[in-house]
């Protein structure tokens, strides 16, 4: 059971907060900054979604929200949602007011939307997804493309409409300024995730995934490979499962449509989040689901 508690993508303070709203209160003045932010972002979700706290006085004001928002030492972007980064603080106020005020759900794994509209890939791009892997990883740089390569295949193994593909001639000048790859996938250290991700429509100069070190590789039953494949999901545009409202909990907002039932046991639920699954295996919902935006 620890060994879930204690695994990636999200603090183990988040972690508590999320699964007793009732304490985050108290947790908020004895954690880290970096943990409180979680804690604050798991409280004001658990009120906009099953304790009406929205425009009420229990939720943080804006500023207290920004302040105790984790801020990414290694390139300043706001981390929400565990392993989400916003770009700019005018996200971040879109994204406090998301939560404060969801809008509707458009109807009932599921993707990300942006006004309005399918965050994906054109089936061509989908065709052509590569990255580097940066030699900074140093000694851990072998596992890390290993891994990456396994949770590549897990999309491609549910459908032939996407291809992963590692350029290690890019590895050595891997950032997020590399044009000759769509993405980039570096390392970070004492960050409060273990990875984080980004979606298709983020801008070319955030699109990387970012591997803390310290965790990826001691995760519990959280293997690296799941880890990376379910960063590679919001890669793909699909969104946290556990944001429906089926979970009962982990609330983040309405912008995304759904693509299959709720799945509890999706790679994209936290388990944490009551999640049915405590790893983050890929559930046979996950590939009907990435087939039924991408195609077969
Ligand atoms: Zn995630």
């Amino acid at each position: 059971m620890e060994s879930w508690r204690r695994g990636p993508l999200a603090s183990q303070s988040r972690w508590g907060a999320t699964a007793f709203p009732n304490v985050v209160i108290q947790m908020k003045r004895t954690t880290t900054r970096a943990a409180t932010v979680l804690a604050v972002a798991a409280t004001i979700s658990m009120g906009a979604s099953s304790l009406g706290y929205a425009g009420e006085s229990d939720a943080p004001d804006y500023p207290d929200f920004k302040s105790s928002t984790y801020q990414d030492p290694a390139d300043g972007q706001y981390i929400v949602n565990g392993d989400i980064p916003l770009q700019s603080e005018e996200q971040l106020r879109d994204f406090y007011q998301e939560v404060i005020s969801p809008s509707p759900p458009t109807t009932s794994l599921i993707v990300n939307q942006v006004y309005g509209s399918d965050d994906i890939w054109s089936a061509r791009q989908a065709q052509d997804l590569t990255y580097c892997v940066s030699t900074d990883f140093g000694a851990d740089h072998s596992a890390v493309v290993d891994a990456m390569e396994a949770g590549g295949n897990q999309w491609e193994g549910a459908t032939a409409a996407v291809d992963f593909t590692h350029d290690a001639s890019q590895d050595e000048n891997c950032s997020t300024s590399n044009n000759n790859v769509l993405f980039s996938i570096e390392p970070v250290t004492g960050a409060s995730y273990v990875a984080r991700a980004f979606f298709p429509s983020s801008s070319k100069s955030t699109r990387n995934v970012l591997v803390n070190t310290d965790q990826i590789f001691s995760s519990g039953s959280w293997t690296a490979d799941d880890v990376l494949a379910h960063e590679l999901g919001h890669t793909l545009g699909f969104r946290h499962e556990h944001t429906r409202p089926e979970a009962g909990t982990c609330f983040e907002d309405n912008n995304w449509r759904p693509l299959t039932p709720y799945d509890a046991s999706s790679i994209m639920h936290y388990p944490q989040c009551n999640g049915a699954s405590s790893d983050l295996s890929m559930t046979e919902q996950d590939r009907e689901g990435i087939r039924s935006v991408y195609g077969s």
